[in-house]
């Protein structure tokens, strides 16, 4: 591994942050985190951490010995100091002479120590940190030492591959017990550069911050070169059937098959991300895939992320799809009953009180294709995604040198159920939409963008389509939740059949249509040029039906069911004049929303119409409203509250009335009329 110091760059954020008042401890510090945290091979989403120790000035003038150790939450390749928070050395050294601490109170007495009491939580490892003498301690879960001690040898191993100048810890789950255990084996030979920690990771530490971080990447890069000098090729190659199916082919149906079922239809679905390249596709091709997949995670921290480890389904035949799904949906329920196995089994080993997580896998293994992370948002499908590549690496590297075998099960379960991972799970309440995924057409004008930001508000993931790619991506930008914008013309069904593989892409599938996308065009009936009256059609009626299409298919497959949502206008239901060419289409789609609620209904797809009137839209633009309400003679305030309420109506009251039909679960064939109040449009 490539050693990225450079005293030019470690001098330059010295000083920066000398201008802010950061010790210069602190700024050299901050400048190998980053280091470290930028090498996937090392740290990912949180797993390692760094410290050091050195000394901070409370608000009252008084200076303290402290460790600087990373904060929770932060992300150690973009750390700033204050990622760093300062713990008073005095009590954390103190604690070495209890004999139990629990967790909770592990956590007090590193928080009320803090310099800062608004700091981030200390991480869970700051003991080990504290009780380790060396002024600067570095810690990853880098992937070849993985190799080394994902092994049932691991011990002998590490003695074989570091010699005397590493110590070995073996496993205990990270906290206060751990911390103990490694400073004895330190204190046995303080002589060692660095501990390396069985099923788990390595710390290294030093005088300064360039001789922790130079240790660390000598002793990973010893690992490198034992398992490239020592390593055999992968084992045979599983068969893969003659003509394989595309990625999008099953990626709904995989998205399905992972949604936990509610009961009585209701699903919390998941976000699927697709990862592929020819190292994953060349590691998850191995015969024993399956068999990998089932001994778990490379290191244990993953299993907050992934669960128990990676689940792995055959190849994808495109001659067979049909029996795919089954397949597939056979494979989740295996898994399933497996994990709730793991947990009733472990969880009735001592009186604590948990509450199981659901059983569902977040990655899955494709040969022949890549594999899938999923999420209950797209970044946590693609955190799952970016841990499947290491695992893929650790476990290469394990085969490559023995036979790849993790921490057990069993030590797993105290981890995922960790007290304080289960108190953070329960403060964090999803949004009524989270997990789901919208596409809008006509979705970068008025009405589209107020639904799109909204649905995002409400935790929606909103594919934006419109005619204009700039104005599409420049929506899906203002919407916010990682939506995404796609340019097409949805009169062209190739286009639309695009925008929606676009989705599948993206996030794994669809489940809300809003179907929003039309135009206006004038002109007496029996005087309408023949041309222009199918244009309308095209885009005011056969465009909804080929997005509903759309979305029905995904959904099918999904087997989650769906909601198709239409825009129809007021002229659906009572024509104005000279708008024949608008409002007859809008009403033959007020009825296909009514022919999809009845053909789709047994399946959970439901189906709704909004009929908004009189909304500054693009297609009433502050043009139109000028001239119409000269021609009434009202001013244009009187024309746009011309309503039973008397206020007038906008985009934001048509998305609020989409929402509602998207949350309300028991609704189909409905029509919510949002005018203002309009009786010679009401519906009967
Ligand atoms: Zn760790």
């Amino acid at each position: 591994m490539k050693n990225l110091w450079n005293d030019a760059d470690a001098e330059k954020m010295v000083a920066d942050y000398a201008k802010m008042g950061v010790r210069r401890d602190l700024a050299l510090r901050v400048y190998t985190t980053r280091l470290l945290g930028g090498e996937p091979r090392l740290v990912l989403h949180g797993g390692g951490n760094t410290s050091c120790k050195t000394k901070a000035t409370d608000l009252v003038g008084d200076e303290w010995d402290v460790l600087c150790v990373k904060g929770s939450g932060w992300d150690m390749a973009v750390i700033e100091p204050q990622g760093l928070p300062a713990v008073k050395m005095g009590a954390l050294l103190k604690a070495r002479a209890l004999d139990t601490l629990s967790d909770e109170d592990m956590v007090a007495l590193q928080r009320s120590n803090l310099i800062d009491p608004a700091s981030p939580n200390p991480s869970v490892e700051t003991l080990l940190h504290a009780f380790l003498p060396l002024k600067f301690v570095d810690h990853t879960h880098s992937t070849a030492i993985l190799a080394i001690v994902d092994q049932e040898n691991s011990k002998a191993l590490v003695k074989t591959v570091f010699g005397d100048k590493i110590g070995y810890v073996p496993y205990i789950k990270p906290g206060f017990e751990l911390a103990k255990v490694a400073a004895d084996v330190f204190d046995t030979d303080p002589s060692v550069e660095g501990l390396i920690l069985d099923k788990h990771g390595i710390f290294t530490f030093g005088d300064d911050a360039k001789q922790a971080y130079d240790r660390m990447i000598h002793y990973v890069t010893i690992a490198e070169d034992y398992i490239a000098k020592n390593g055999k090729p992968q084992a045979t190659k599983a068969a893969l059937p003659a003509k394989l199916a595309k990625a999008s082919d099953i990626a709904p149906t995989l998205r399905g098959a992972v949604a936990v079922a509610r009961g009585e239809g209701r699903f919390d679905r998941m976000i699927s991300d697709f990862r592929t390249s020819d190292a994953i596709v060349d590691f998850i091709n191995s015969a024993r895939i399956a068999e990998l997949a089932g001994r778990g995670v490379s290191t244990p921290d993953l299993s907050i992320r992934i669960k128990t480890g990676p689940m792995a389904v055959p190849a994808p035949d495109a001659d067979k799809l049909g029996d795919y799904k089954a397949a597939v949906r056979s494979h989740v329920e295996a898994f399933a009953k497996d994990y709730r196995a793991y947990f009733e089994t472990n969880d009735a080993l001592d009186d604590v009180k948990r509450t199981m997580l659901d059983p569902m896998p977040r990655l899955t293994l494709v040969p022949g294709l890549g594999m899938f992370g999923h999420g209950r948002t797209l970044k946590d499908a693609k955190i799952a995604s970016d841990i499947g590549e290491m695992w893929i690496e650790a476990v290469r590297g394990a085969e490559a040198i023995g036979n790849f075998q993790p921490l057990s099960k069993a030590d797993l379960f105290p981890l995922e159920y960790w007290s304080l991972e289960q108190a953070k799970l329960a403060s964090n309440k999803p949004k009524p939409l989270t997990g789901q995924v919208a596409l809008i057409t006509g979705g970068a004008g008025a009405i589209g963008a107020a639904t799109a930001k909204l649905f995002a508000a409400n935790g929606a993931h909103a594919v934006i389509v419109d005619l204009d790619p700039a104005k599409a991506a420049e929506a899906a930008k203002a919407a916010g939740n990682n939506s995404i914008g796609v340019g097409a013309d949805i009169t062209s069904p190739a286009e639309v059949r695009a925008a929606f593989d676009k989705a599948v892409a993206v996030y794994g599938g669809v489940d809300i249509l809003v179907s929003n996308a039309g135009a206006a065009w004038e002109g007496r009936i029996g005087e309408i040029d023949d041309a222009l009256l199918r244009k309308s059609f095209e885009l005011n009626f056969f465009a909804h039906q080929s997005a509903a299409q759309n979305a029905v298919r995904i959904m099918l497959e999904q087997g989650t069911g769906g909601v198709l949502l239409f825009n129809t206008s007021k002229q659906a239901v009572n024509p104005g004049p000279k708008f024949g060419a608008y409002g007859l289409p809008k009403a033959a789609t007020l009825f296909l929303s009514r022919q999809y609620a009845l053909d789709y209904g047994a399946y959970g797809i439901r189906s709704n119409a909004v009929n908004a009137d009189r909304i500054r839209s693009g297609l009433l633009t502050d043009a139109m409203i000028a001239s119409r309400s000269g021609a009434r003679g009202v001013s244009e305030k009187e024309y746009m509250s011309g309503n039973l309420l008397g206020q007038e109506v906008t985009a934001d009251d048509v998305a609020q009335a989409f929402l509602h039909q998207a949350l309300a679960e028991r609704t189909t064939a409905d029509v919510t009329t949002v005018d203002g109040g309009n009786i010679a449009a009401a519906l009967r």
